[in-house]
């Protein structure tokens, strides 16, 4: 089984040029010298720091950097957007597409985030693609539905191929940002069954091999316990990820497994 093991840092909107520049570089050096398995680690950044932080980890072979959007046509009169050819251009592997702050502050749907990642997707980016219930839908028993739904109505098109060069991310909304976190049985829960739906829409292999990250207020305390579960790859890590030490000790909590 070729399942990488990732840990993704959503810095969302924070840091300035020179504190980012500050938190790569502790947090490179930390984690090189105190993990000691093979993790794919990925810091996504504001747009600002994309450039010159690839260019800083350039010869690092397992840290790379994501941007947290892309816009989804090709180019042109998008005011303030960016494509995803100009994120490659700097080098970038990776993008996050789905985040739910995206789907609720900006009105992103599953329509529109389909065209995101097969932009994503032409221009050679990794899409680190994000769904999760809200409160609502777990306590009315949704959650599954609308996970399937998420994973249907956006990636459903793509075909063999292009699904393997997907992440998935589970995160449920009501754990993001919030301190509270889905338990390591409801994680694993969610993770089989998204499993299952790619393996019924896909295959049993492509299931496998993919890589889905757990994301809601993962901490240096809980890292380990859900990174222990059968189907947790990882994770996309927000408040936690600002913090040299904590990042950290979430990729180390892994030496441990
Ligand atoms: C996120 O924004 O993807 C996230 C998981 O945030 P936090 O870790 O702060 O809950």
């Amino acid at each position: 089984m070729s399942r990488k093991k990732i840990v993704a840092g959503n810095w969302k909107m924070n840091k300035d040029y020179l504190t980012g520049l500050e938190l790569i570089s502790e947090a490179v050096y930390m984690i090189k010298d105190e993990l000691h398995r093979e993790v794919t680690t990925v810091f996504a950044t504001p747009y600002i720091h994309l450039s010159s932080i690839q260019k800083l980890i350039a010869t690092e072979s397992n840290f790379h950097v994501a941007a947290q959007n892309c816009h989804h046509e090709k180019a042109g009169a998008y005011t303030g957007e960016i494509s995803a050819e100009m994120i490659k251009s700097v080098g970038v592997e990776y993008v996050i597409i789905g985040h739910s702050e995206r789907r609720e502050y900006q009105h992103e749907d599953s329509k529109l985030l389909a065209k995101k990642v097969d932009i994503a997707l032409e221009n050679k980016l990794i899409p680190i693609f994000c769904i999760g219930e809200k409160l609502e839908e777990r306590e009315t028993e949704k959650h599954f539905s609308t996970v399937q739904s998420q994973l249907e109505e956006s990636l459903f098109h793509l075909t063999n191929d292009q699904i393997k060069n997907i992440v998935l991310a589970y995160e449920p909304v009501w754990a993001i940002g919030t301190g509270k976190t889905a338990s390591p049985e409801q994680a694993q829960e969610m993770h089989a069954f998204i499993r299952s739906v790619m393996a019924a829409k896909f295959s049993e292999e492509i299931a496998e091999d993919m890589s889905i990250l757990y994301g809601g207020s993962c901490n240096p305390t809980n890292a380990k316990s859900l990174f222990s579960q059968k189907d947790i790859d990882g994770g996309l890590i927000g408040g936690a990820s600002l913090k040299s030490r904590d990042f950290t000790d979430i990729h180390i909590a892994f030496n441990e497994l």
